[in-house]
């Protein structure tokens, strides 16, 4: 019995097989171009392990429609990737593999991979955030996905300019919104040259550590997870751990007696394999819950 995983990114597609232990046996990525290029590579893969397929979990990137009920369930939506606008991604597997699929964003994918074998694991309530090329963020309670008309886009809540800071952010829709001041393009923008080249003492990281622990202290005065896991790109500066939780002390002061720190705010356990294993996971739910 095997499960497939589908990690849909916008700029990868990153497919993989694991077997009922949800170890990865194989794992394969191709190029996000136009659904008529990337779709027959992704169904091919997942063809030459039909017999033993028993469901495959897809983490999309979005937005997309979430709703069981809805006409368009399964689509991407109003995505500015303009070839896979309106695009029946769930259907066009559904049509190729007749077997139970999950279907939700990248994100949700990668914070259920952290939450069945990460730093969620034991844990009822996670929140998950990648900085990236944007900012997504995936949470759960009791297991399931915090949702209602569509998924979280917790990623464009709002802060507040650092007073050393005049950048005006670069989100299209709303400036200053966390990923328009603190995604790996807004990094890139202001300092001319990209996170991966910025030395760590630079004084900039101070500010990106404070729109970040904006972000923490939003979350914990909505959510009150038990851990906030920060991935993605950006984060791979490890040293920006301890300057979001200096930052966040400072912005709590003290009001909400979280958890320790060094276990509540911290980065992913899985490293990149979040979002495969999350699927995987999913899958083998989607298996059950079918059964
Ligand atoms: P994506 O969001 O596209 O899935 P990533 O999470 O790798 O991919 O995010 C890519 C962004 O992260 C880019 O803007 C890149 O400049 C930035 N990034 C990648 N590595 C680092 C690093 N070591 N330090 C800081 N920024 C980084
Ligand atoms: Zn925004």
């Amino acid at each position: 019995m095997l499960y497939g995983s589908i990690e849909a990114g916008g700029t990868k597609f990153v497919c993989a097989i694991g077997n009922e232990k949800l170890e990865i046996i194989e794992r394969v990525s191709f190029p996000t171009t136009t659904p008529a290029e990337t779709m027959p590579l992704v169904i091919d893969f997942f063809n030459q392990y039909k017999e033993d397929l028993s469901a495959i979990g897809i983490g999309s990137f979005g937005p997309i429609d979430i709703h069981p009920n809805s006409p368009t369930y399964g689509y991407i939506t109003s995505t500015p990737k303009l070839a896979w606008q309106n695009y029946n991604f769930l259907g066009a597997m559904k049509e190729a593999f007749a077997i139970p699929m999950a279907w939700t964003t990248d994100v949700n994918a990668a914070a259920y991979g952290e939450y069945s074998f990460g730093n969620g694991k034991g844990l009822s309530s996670v929140v998950y955030y990648t900085i990236g090329t944007g900012v997504g963020a995936g949470a759960l309670q009791n297991g399931e996905f915090i949702q209602g008309f569509s998924h979280p886009e917790m990623g464009h809540m709002l802060v507040v300019p650092h007073p050393k800071d005049d950048f005006k952010g670069s989100c299209p829709f709303h400036g200053n919104c966390l990923e328009g001041m603190a995604a790996g393009p807004a990094v890139e923008k202001r300092n001319g040259r990209k996170g991966q080249d910025i030395p760590q003492d630079d004084p900039f990281w101070e500010i990106e550590a404070e729109y970040i622990a904006q972000c923490a202290y939003n979350t914990t005065l909505m959510f009150s997870p038990e851990v906030i896991i920060f991935g993605g790109g950006v984060m791979k500066q490890r040293h920006m751990v301890d300057k979001v939780h200096a930052a966040f002390k400072r912005l709590m002061k003290d009001y909400v007696a979280t958890p320790e720190l060094e276990k509540y705010i911290v980065t992913p356990a899985l490293e990149d394999n979040a979002g495969t294993l999350g699927c995987l996971a999913l899958a083998e739910k989607a298996y059950q819950d079918a059964k």
